[in-house]
This record gives structure tokens, sequence and C-alpha cells, in this order.
């Protein structure tokens, strides 16, 4: 997710999708190729690569363990879908998880 972060409300304005190449429905990885393409595409609309979105098709909206191993080497905002529960929540690392608020706009 592309966007801005002003006065720690952070605004998603673009959305670049990638393909998961462990083609799962459990784990997911982005290719170095789509990360550097990402950065790039951000770059050039002035925005920053503020955020990770993906979903858990059956549980809930939590960061799994694994997540919360990559959340701290990408400490960014990561937004999950629970296809389950059928909500967004947000999260950042932060010496652990901490949930921030999701508005829909
Ligand atoms: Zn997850």
């Amino acid at each position: 997710m592309f966007g801005n972060n002003v006065n720690d409300t952070i605004t998603i304005r673009e959305i670049f999708l990638t393909e998961n190449i462990e083609k799962s429905p459990v784990n997911f990885t982005i290719s170095n190729e789509e990360l550097i393409t990402a950065y790039s595409q951000a770059e050039e609309m002035n925005l920053e690569v503020i955020g990770i979105f993906h979903s858990h098709p059956d549980s809930v909206p939590y960061p799994s363990s694994t997540d919360e191993k990559y959340m701290e080497i990408n400490p960014v905002t990561w937004v999950i879908f629970s296809n389950t529960h059928d909500e967004f929540k947000a999260y950042i690392y932060n010496s652990g998880i901490v949930p921030v608020p999701v508005k829909i706009m």
C-alpha cells in the first residue's frame, strides 16, 4: 500500500497488487523484483510504501507468528482482512504487536 503519514495519520492512496510466489493460501511471499518495482513506483508518485495488506481466508484478523516475524523486519502498517470475520484490522510492530484504528473512506 502506498500513501503518506501526516501527524501519525496514515492515508493509503494507492494499492500495488503483488503475486504470492508461494501460491499458498496460508503463507505469502512477494518477489524481490515486485518489491523493487513497488518502491520505485511509489517514489515516482511521491508516496511511501506505507503498509502491507494480506488476508486471512480462514482465521481471525490478528497477525500470525509468521506475520509477527515479518512485521518486525518490515515495521510499516500491516492491514489484515479476515474472510471469516469480514473485517479489516491494522497493526504496527513496536517492541510487539500494537493495534491501530482503521477508517475506511
Ligand atoms: Zn497473516
